[in-house]
């Protein structure tokens, strides 16, 4: 049984004409003024003006209750985060994250829950003045899928296939931290309170690296951003450039926070295979490091040069007396 909602019967458990008005009127409100956007929220599909001399970019990405953040998150944290990923995505292209639509299968139309996801989607969405242009609305368990326009100049861009033998990898931000604060969560481990909500912060409000990416255009070879965990994403550069790379773990960049329960988290598998940190990893030809270490400096965002691409097929994660912990599985598999 499938029911779009406003097109059924207010039959038990369904969503009433009125309860749909007040969805959409929720979400109209995030829609902003842009010149370039000719039909907005409201026809059956939008129109946008695109610049003569951009590509248009565009992503989607999905999140289940349940199965992308615990069922008890708060609904302003899935709001933020069901933007914050997707926003990700235009960052690790190099891309300026422009449009969204939001698709949402609602279990029921809670006035309270619509106003804080509302509120969450428009804190990720307030740094960089994108707008809501549409979407859809329907009944089901909790499911929002975020598709994402953004703009790119014309032939730029930041792929995965771009690695060369003898670039530099680097990573930006710290690693590990929405891992450690997930088995805060699971209760593998107690963090500190000094410690909880910083590692939760992280966990429930990634910060898309968009201006890195932006910076990165004329520099980097490859870049990705990282989802699954440093490991498999990288992997993922690794297999799309046809190369190899050797990295050397203790150089990962970890918080106070993961520092104090570096043991009881799993040490360095953490920042290496953890997920959800939206974190951007990318190479940079060496005659490039200068550069990109400048224009990281000035969009204040710490990047960490962590290893080298090398012609050797596979991932190599070296501790500094030599012992070898690559980690065996690779990131989060879903199937
Ligand atoms: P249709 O039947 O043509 O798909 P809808 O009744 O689903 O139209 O939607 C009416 C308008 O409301 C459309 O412009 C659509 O883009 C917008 N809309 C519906 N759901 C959402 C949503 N979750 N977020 C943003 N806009 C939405
Ligand atoms: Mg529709």
């Amino acid at each position: 049984m499938y029911r779009e909602l406003g097109k059924t019967e207010n039959s038990m458990g369904s969503v009433s004409m009125n309860e749909f008005q007040l969805i959409q009127q929720q979400f109209a409100r995030l829609q902003l003024t842009a010149s370039d956007v000719l039909v907005g929220i409201g026809d059956d599909a939008a129109i946008l003006q695109c610049a003569p001399d951009t590509n248009l970019v565009i992503s989607a990405d999905m999140l289940v209750a349940g199965v992308h953040f615990p069922l008890d998150t708060s609904a302003e944290d899935v709001g933020y985060k069901s933007l914050a990923v997707n926003v990700s995505d235009m960052a690790a292209m190099g891309a300026t994250p422009r449009f969204y639509t939001l698709s949402i299968s609602l279990p029921n139309a809670n006035e309270d829950w619509l106003q804080s996801f509302t509120k969450g989607l428009s804190v990720a969405a307030l740094p960089f003045s994108i707008s809501l242009i549409g979407g859809d609305t329907t009944q089901g368990p909790l499911t929002i899928s975020i598709q994402i326009l953004g703009s790119l100049p014309k032939n730029k861009g930041l792929l995965r296939s771009g690695a060369k033998v003898g670039d530099m990898i680097y990573v930006t931000g710290q690693l590990g931290d929405a891992g450690l604060a997930l088995l805060h969560l699971q209760g593998e481990l107690t963090l500190p309170k000094q410690h909880r909500d910083a590692a939760l912060q992280r966990l429930n409000r990634p910060t898309p690296r968009v201006a890195a990416g932006i910076a990165l255009l004329d520099y980097a070879s490859a870049a990705i951003d990282i989802s699954d965990g440093l490991a498999a994403d990288l992997g993922h550069i690794l297999a799309a450039s046809g190369v190899g790379a050797s990295i050397d773990a203790f150089r990962l960049p970890i918080s106070e926070a993961l520092r104090a329960s570096f043991h009881q988290a799993g040490g360095w598998a953490l920042p290496l295979s953890a997920g959800d940190d939206y974190e951007l990893c990318f190479t940079v030809p060496e005659e490039h490091q200068a550069q990109v270490e400048q224009k990281m400096a000035e969009c204040q965002i710490p990047c960490t040069w962590i290893g080298f691409i090398e012609s050797r097929e596979g991932l190599r994660c070296l501790l500094e007396d030599g012992t070898d912990i690559t980690p065996s599985r690779r990131g989060f598999q879903h199937f």
